[in-house]
């Protein structure tokens, strides 16, 4: 397994719509084992291709505390959602951000699993929260994009002191 690197806000990759798998692989296998490993490095619960600047519908997600229960979702789908709930949610291709976003209560899902067979999910709570937003980031949606206009532009000035500051810092041995 390799880790990957993952694209930080606003590149303009994370933009892109994943296209479908049309058959599951050992590539796509690989590569969602490379993203499961990327993910828990990065410590955090859900990573979608998009963010490795993978154009597949493919994600991976584990919010679980110890860690040992991944979720693949391959060409996910939101087949039903219902009601509504406002959390505090944060993403891997913008570190250090959090903000409110709205979205469904519940929803089911349909995708397939790593061995390409069709499931359906009925999620709620962060699982349902974190299957919209990782669903969103394959339609080139980030949950910044959610934020007033005044509010996304000031996480976009913190964000490019930020990755100032990364690049100013002297290299280490
Ligand atoms: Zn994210």
């Amino acid at each position: 397994m390799s880790r990957l690197s993952i694209l930080e806000f606003p590149d303009p990759r994370l933009r892109r719509v994943a296209k479908p798998v049309e058959t599951v692989t050992d590539n796509e296998r690989k590569l969602a084992a490379d993203m499961l490993e990327t993910m828990y490095d990065a410590r955090g619960i859900g990573l979608a291709a998009t963010q490795v600047n993978q154009g597949v519908r493919l994600v991976v997600m584990d919010l679980s505390e110890a860690r040992n229960e991944p979720r693949f979702f391959i060409n996910p789908e939101i087949i039903s959602r219902e009601g509504s709930q406002t959390c505090e949610e944060g993403c891997l291709s913008v570190p250090g951000i959090y903000a409110e976003v709205k979205r469904a209560e519940k929803v089911t899902v349909r995708a397939l699993g790593l061995d390409g067979e069709p499931y359906e999910l009925e999620a709620d709570g962060l699982l349902a929260v974190c299957i919209q937003h990782e669903i969103d980031h394959l339609d080139g949606k980030v949950f910044v994009d959610y934020l007033s206009p005044l509010k996304r532009r000031m996480v976009e000035k913190r964000l490019r002191k930020q990755q100032r500051q990364d690049k100013a810092e002297p290299a280490r041995a």
